[in-house]
């Protein structure tokens, strides 16, 4: 029976580095019709908090690694004591003050890793173990081993860094006579100076990516790239397919990199692909955290604005960035953009533009264009000369989707608007 454990320790937020470890040890289990345990080591009582506890819970839960058996070592002390205490029995640890500590016996010991194969270790290099420590709680190794033991833990999957725990604890497990579990370590996660990742170059907890509008099956995809390829240079890969292909033996030794870059990319391919619906459901809740709609979301003109941006977005935070002006009563131009497109006098253009909209009746991206076009023909210039400056008026940004698509998103009432009012009241608009 396979059973593996994802292991975090409450005292910080679940991390890029600690989800993936969470993913693997999922994807592993899921793989071989496994067991999944979520066990937290908070035997740090000064250190862990229930606030970074329930972060980690929501945030597995977000990423959708549903666990099959939790356990908190808080409430696991007596179980520590007995085995600490069955050691001094039989004279294999002895008491420092109230500490209890392991006799490390020389010899060697094999570590057999999925990814690595056999590491031996010469346990000279150990010093004693500290098992229990003064205070009364257990030290993390102690912990580790008595619980990944009496859960039945088959396959230890940690990271890298964990590698010189492993000896120490092989000699624990040989110590209380319990079986050795296989090891599998997985490989650093390093930033693009091929150092290990760290905060500043976006190890970041995954809540902070969840804010920043990344979305759950994107990170998950991702995260199980680090170290990981299901062949074929395939990129976007779901879950469920991942988990057919996946294999713990064929994940890498060497370091893999962790790219922002990348993982908006993969954002965006799954925001292209995302049926507009479920897309307006994710940002109905970024929208109301800016003030950009109340309770009563008028679906369709969402559903326009959504379809606009669809393929354009890498982050659900860019929609709110690039389709802003659609839900403000007033566009802020900046005053480069003013100074670049607005500072020719076109009011009297905007004014013949913004009467001639307004008696559409039909108003779409076709009466729209067709009306931009004879208003500029009549005035005797290029439809170019006014696309920018009208773009600029309406939306705050000289960049984006096509003019008329914008137009017709945007509506009537406030592209009339906005043309009537961008120069007849610049003093307003212009200092802000
Ligand atoms: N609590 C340890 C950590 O957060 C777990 C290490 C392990 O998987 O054994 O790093």
């Amino acid at each position: 029976m396979i059973k593996v454990r994802f292991a975090p320790s409450p005292t910080g937020y679940l991390h890029i580095g600690g989800a993936r470890t969470a993913l693997f040890n999922w994807m592993y289990a899921r793989s071989q019709n496994g067991i999944f345990v979520l066990r937290i080591e908070d035997t740090d009582q000064v250190r862990s908090k229930d606030e970074f506890l329930q972060e980690i819970l929501d945030s597995m839960q977000w990423l959708g690694l549903k666990w099959d058996e939790f356990y908190k070592q808080s409430e696991r002390f007596d179980i520590y004591r007995k085995y600490a205490k069955q050691l001094l029995d039989e004279g294999k640890a002895y008491k420092d003050g109230e500490a209890v500590i392991l006799k490390v016996p020389q010899k060697q010991v094999k570590i057999y890793d999925l990814i690595r194969d056999e590491i031996d270790v010469d346990t000279k290099e150990l010093k004693d173990q500290v098992l229990m420590k003064s205070d009364g709680s257990p030290t993390y190794s102690f912990a580790c081993v008595v619980d990944d033991a009496l859960m039945e833990i088959s396959h230890v999957i940690r990271g890298e860094d964990h590698i010189s725990n492993t000896p120490k604890q092989i000699v624990i497990y040989e110590a209380l006579g319990f079986k050795v579990p296989k090891f599998a370590h997985l490989p650093l996660i390093l930033d693009d100076e091929r150092a290990r990742l760290s905060k500043r170059a976006g190890a970041v907890a995954v809540t902070d990516y969840r804010k920043q509008g990344f979305l759950s099956e994107a990170i998950v995809n991702y995260l199980m790239l680090l170290g990981w390829s299901p062949g074929n240079n395939q990129e976007v890969v779901s879950l469920d397919s991942a988990v057919k292909k996946f294999s713990i033996k064929k994940v890498n030794k060497a370091g893999a990199a962790f790219s922002l870059e990348k993982l908006k990319w993969i954002n965006a391919q799954y925001l292209k692909q995302m049926e507009t619906g479920r897309l307006m459901e994710l940002l109905i809740p970024f929208l109301k955290e800016r003030g950009y709609v109340d309770g009563n979301v008028d679906q369709d003109r969402l559903a326009q604005a959504v379809n606009l941006y669809k393929g354009r977005i890498a982050t659900l935070v860019d929609f709110l960035d690039w389709a802003d002006y659609l839900f403000i009563d007033d566009v802020q131009i900046i005053p480069e953009d003013r100074e670049k497109y607005l500072s020719q006098n076109f009011s009297r253009e905007f004014e013949r533009l913004a009467e001639r909209l307004n008696q559409l009746i039909e108003y779409n991206m076709k009466t729209t264009e067709e009306a931009f076009r004879s208003v500029t023909e009549e005035l005797g210039l290029k439809a170019s000369d006014l696309v920018h400056p009208v773009r600029v008026a309406l939306t705050g940004k000289s960049i984006g989707p096509g003019l008329f698509e914008m137009m017709s998103v945007l509506g009537k009432e406030k592209t009339v608007r906005r043309l009537k009012e961008a120069f007849t009241t610049p003093s307003i608009r212009r200092e802000e």
